[in-house]
């Protein structure tokens, strides 16, 4: 067996496309574009990319964007002091902080500041909770892409054994409640793993959906997985590759060529899940702008 490709570019691009006629036909109605306020904290190289292909994806969709970047010796105080007066500015419809902070600033500190209607990110613990009870909320983005790739190919998730490896706050803990939720799309049987999981292969062998999120490149084996499985790699890892211009290559988290062999359909590093995170991003700021998932 050869797996299925799931192409999260192909995906990524018809999402996009419905998220750019769906801003025209608001714009058209008169009202202003929708605006994402992203703030970079530093210099950090990957963090300057991720940002760039944010506020191009938007651009490339008719939403507004502007980045504030700021000197990493910024307080907390005053970077809070910062995305309060973004909360109260009513032309700002969604607020993004790119992450990682520096280490003097708490993370979640700055996330519970953002108001949870404009946090288009879906890591407030707000949309957090809500998700975890079926209610209307900003979804984490990568999670979320995850679960339209299911939809476009009409893969079933419903009654089957889901298995995620990875349980951080913005992958596989969402991820999993996701898949997990009785009321909801998922209606899968739900495992999760973690670094304290003792005996990986014992849990990813029994996935008919594993879904890796590990930050571990090529964690997952052939010899992890069980014929037919619909394997979906979020994983981004930076390899050393002396044949290549930077230096470097970026590879999964999956052993993509030994495990293609076994699954029946599976995502590539890159090409996969990244450009879903984008596209998803896109839909929650138009749904901000809408104010869809929390009227006034
Ligand atoms: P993280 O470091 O916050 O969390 C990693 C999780 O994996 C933790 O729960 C940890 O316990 C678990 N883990 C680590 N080693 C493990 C092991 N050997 N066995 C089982 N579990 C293990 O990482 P994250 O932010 O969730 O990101 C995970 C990966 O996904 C990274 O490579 C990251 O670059 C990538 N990522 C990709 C996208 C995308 O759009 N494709 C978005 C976010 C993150």
């Amino acid at each position: 067996m050869s797996a299925e490709i799931i192409d999260g570019r192909k995906v990524a691009e018809l999402v996009r496309a419905s998220v750019r006629e769906d801003v025209d036909q608001w714009v058209a109605k008169g009202n202003r574009a929708p605006f994402l306020q992203v703030v970079l904290v530093g210099d950090d190289p990957a963090s300057i990319v991720y940002t760039g292909t944010k506020t191009k994806a938007c651009k490339d969709v008719g939403i507004d964007t502007n980045t504030l970047v700021l000197q990493d010796t910024i307080s907390a105080k005053e970077l809070k002091g910062i995305i309060k007066d973004f909360n109260q500015d009513d032309s700002v419809d969604g607020i993004l902080v790119q992450s990682p902070l520096p280490s003097h600033i708490p993370l979640y500190d700055v996330i519970e500041t953002i108001d949870f209607r404009k946090d288009v990110d879906g890591f407030h613990p707000m949309n957090v909770g809500r998700l975890s009870v079926d209610q209307p909320c900003f979804r984490s983005c990568t999670p979320a892409g995850v679960m339209e790739l299911f939809k476009h190919y009409s893969i079933p998730v419903k009654s089957k054994h889901a298995v995620v490896v990875g349980a951080s706050n913005i992958v596989g803990s969402p991820m999993a409640v996701m898949l997990s939720r009785e009321n909801s799309s998922g209606k899968a049987t739900t495992t999760i793993c973690h670094k304290y999981t003792r005996d990986l292969t014992q849990h990813t062998i029994n996935a008919d959906i594993l879904v890796v999120a590990a930050g571990q490149p090529h964690l997952i084996k052939a010899e992890m997985v069980k014929e037919g499985v619909v394997v979906i790699d979020v994983g981004i890892n930076r390899v050393a590759d002396e044949t290549s211009e930077k230096g470097y290559r970026l590879v999964g988290d999956v052993d993509f060529e030994s495990v293609r062999k076994k699954a029946s359909w599976i995502t590539p590093v890159p090409g996969g899940v990244g450009p879903m995170t984008v596209a998803m991003l896109m839909k929650n700021t138009l749904l901000a702008a809408k104010k869809s998932l929390y009227p006034e």
